[in-house]
């Protein structure tokens, strides 16, 4: 197989399953979000919905991570963030990764919202944000309205790896480590609170799920070993209840337990389906309490490793 070939079959079988995970992430929250908000840590706030979106608030400026799915949302949220914040603060906006839940509310922000991500997370936009906006408004009526007449925003700044952003007291790392559920996920770590505003890369009792062309489950845990130093205390992912720090390494352990299991299966020459089924029982067992434990997709994306 050539890598050209090798690509678009990688690329089928995780188009094939992406839908059921985001359904099933969805069920989280409410997708128009509350006004009310969770307090993280000293500086982090949480408006609870699909998804999550955090809010750091700072004496000279504030930051939000992800903008809820259309302008509504976003709107939404830039009122919270003015409640939380001083008076005539700076607003920074940034998103985990390119999905509309995620990036398709920066409309909805006050003139002046200075707009950040990463370089690879706006080329993932650019080639796939349409496409995906025109996916999620074909999913309900109330999606459709919400993403109406929405134009992707490019950002005021772009970074590489890392931008830091001291916004008064507290400072806010935005963090480019690899690819893992998309390509451009970005983390945000928020010193000194030791708080890690976590996108899709750490859930909690989430199975783990790649989008598209996005990472590998290899490169997913190349990024969590960067994850495991920073030593966050408190974790607030997208889809999932926020948690301590003790959720990095147990992202780690189930990404790397499944991974290890399925290459095992797969040189013992059983079929990505069936591997998928037993590492699902597999983990129904050892998490009972979680809402779902389908493996499937992900077996998929180890078995499509180069
Ligand atoms: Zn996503």
């Amino acid at each position: 197989m050539n890598l050209a070939q090798r690509v678009s079959c990688f690329l089928l079988a995780a188009a094939a399953l992406a839908p059921v995970s985001i359904r099933a992430q969805a069920q989280r929250g409410p997708t128009m979000l509350p006004e009310t908000t969770t307090k993280i840590s000293d500086h982090v706030w949480m408006i609870e919905g699909n998804p999550n979106i955090a809010i750091v608030v700072g004496s000279r400026a504030t930051l939000v991570v992800d903008t809820g799915l259309g302008p509504k949302n976003g709107a939404t949220i830039a009122r919270v963030a003015a409640k939380l914040a001083p008076a005539n603060t700076k607003l920074f906006l940034t998103t985990t990764h390119f999905h509309p839940e995620h990036a398709a509310g920066a409309p909805g922000f006050p003139p002046g919202t200075i707009l950040l991500r990463d370089v690879i997370q706006q080329q993932e936009m650019e080639k796939h944000g349409q496409e995906m906006i025109d996916m999620f408004a074909g999913r309900s009526a109330e999606n459709k309205e919400l993403l109406s007449g929405v134009a992707l925003q490019s950002p005021d700044i772009l970074f590489d790896r890392e931008a830091r952003l001291d916004l008064g007291g507290v400072t806010a790392r935005l963090l480019w480590f690899g690819e893992a559920h998309t390509k451009g996920d970005e983390l945000t770590f928020v010193e000194p609170d030791r708080t890690l505003i976590s996108g899709d890369v750490v859930q909690n009792k989430t199975m783990p799920n790649i989008f598209g062309d996005g990472g590998t489950p290899a490169t997913w845990l190349a990024v969590l070993d960067k994850v495991v130093a920073l030593n966050a205390a408190h974790v607030m992912p997208d889809h999932s209840a926020p948690g301590d720090g003790s959720l990095v390494t147990a992202e780690r352990e189930l990404i790397s337990d499944m991974r290890t299991q399925a290459l095992a299966l797969k040189k013992q020459g059983v079929a990505a389906a069936d591997a998928g089924k037993q590492i699902s029982a597999n983990l129904k067992t050892k998490h009972p309490d979680w809402p779902n434990t389908n493996a499937a997709g992900f077996v998929n994306s180890v078995y499509a490793e180069p």
